[in-house]
C-alpha cells in the first residue's frame, strides 16, 4: 500500500460497474499501468474530464490490494482535437492499442513515452497523417524489439538483393533463392518504397507532416506494417479494422503466394 506520483498518457479506458472507470496509463515512471478512477462515469466527478483516451495527464496513484487507484489526477494535455476529429481519433487508437498490445504491464520505457508524446503532438496537427503514422508504426516496432529487416535477406543476410518481398513470418525481406519455390506469404515491394520506409527510421516526424502525402505509397507500405503487426499482435486489433474501414483501404492485388 503506498502512493506515488506519475506522468502518463491514457491508452485505454473501459468501464468497471456502474459509476468507475478503468484506465489503461502508459506513464513514464512506470511503465503501463491500469489504475480504477473512483467515479469516473458520474458527470459531475472530478475525474471525468481528465480520464478521456490519449489525455496525458499527472496523477497521484494510490496502489491498493487489489487495483491500484486514480486518486488524484491534474491535465497536462487533453489532445482533444484528437477525439475530435474521426480519422486522427482512428489514427491515435491505432497507435494507443498497438502499444498497449506489445507493452507489458510495469515495464519502464521512457523512450517510447516520450516517442509516444512527441507523435500525439504532431498527429494533432498534421493535416494528413498517413505517412505520419508509417513513420510512427516502424520506430514503434524498432522501439518495442520487432524491428523488421530492411536492409538485407532475412534468411542468408547478404544485403545485394533484388528481393523477391517482405515475409511478415520472418520479419524481413527474402531474396530469391531464400524465399526459395514459393509457399511463404510475401508481400511485394517496389524498391522506391523500400528506400522510404529505410528513411523514415530517421526522418524527424515534424518535418514530415510538412511533406505532401501519397498516398499510394502511403497504402503500399501500410499493407507491409499492417499485416506484420498483426501477425506479431497475436491476435485481431479493432482499431486496425476501424482505420481500414474508415479509409476504405484495400490492399494492393499484387500479392504473390
Ligand atoms: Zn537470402
Amino acid at each position: 500500500m503506498g502512493l506515488y506520483h506519475c506522468e502518463g498518457i491514457i491508452l485505454r479506458t473501459r468501464g468497471l460497474g456502474e459509476a468507475d472507470r478503468i484506465v489503461t496509463l502508459f506513464t513514464k515512471e512506470k511503465g503501463k499501468i491500469e489504475a480504477v478512477a473512483r467515479g469516473a462515469r458520474r458527470p459531475r466527478n472530478r475525474l471525468v474530464g481528465v480520464t478521456q483516451q490519449f489525455s496525458y495527464l499527472k496523477a497521484l496513484i494510490f496502489t491498493g490490494k487489489s487495483l491500484d487507484q486514480l486518486s488524484q489526477a491534474e491535465l497536462i494535455k487533453s489532445f482533444a482535437p484528437l477525439r475530435d476529429d474521426l480519422l486522427k481519433m482512428a489514427y491515435a487508437t491505432w497507435w494507443t492499442e498497438v502499444l498497449d498490445v506489445f507493452l507489458p504491464l510495469n515495464e519502464v520505457n521512457s523512450d517510447v513515452f516520450l516517442f509516444l508524446l512527441a507523435g500525439l503532438v504532431v498527429l494533432e496537427k498534421v493535416p494528413d497523417p498517413m505517412l505520419v503514422s508509417r513513420a510512427f508504426e516502424l520506430r514503434l516496432l524498432k522501439y518495442l524489439g520487432y524491428e523488421p529487416v530492411l536492409d538485407r535477406c532475412v534468411g542468408c543476410r547478404k544485403a545485394e538483393g533484388p528481393y523477391v518481398g517482405f515475409a511478415p513470418s520472418e520479419g524481413g525481406l527474402l531474396c530469391r533463392s531464400c524465399a526459395g519455390a514459393g509457399g511463404m506469404n510475401l508481400i511485394p515491394v517496389r524498391p522506391a518504397a523500400l528506400a522510404f520506409l529505410r528513411e523514415l527510421y530517421q526522418v524527424d516526424l515534424r518535418e514530415l507532416a510538412r511533406r505532401p502525402v501519397d498516398p499510394a505509397l502511403g497504402n503500399e507500405l501500410g499493407h507491409l506494417l499492417f499485416t506484420f503487426i498483426q501477425l506479431r499482435a497475436e491476435k485481431p486489433l479493432k482499431s486496425l479494422s476501424f482505420l481500414q474501414s474508415l479509409m476504405a483501404w484495400t490492399p494492393p492485388e499484387s500479392d504473390l503466394n
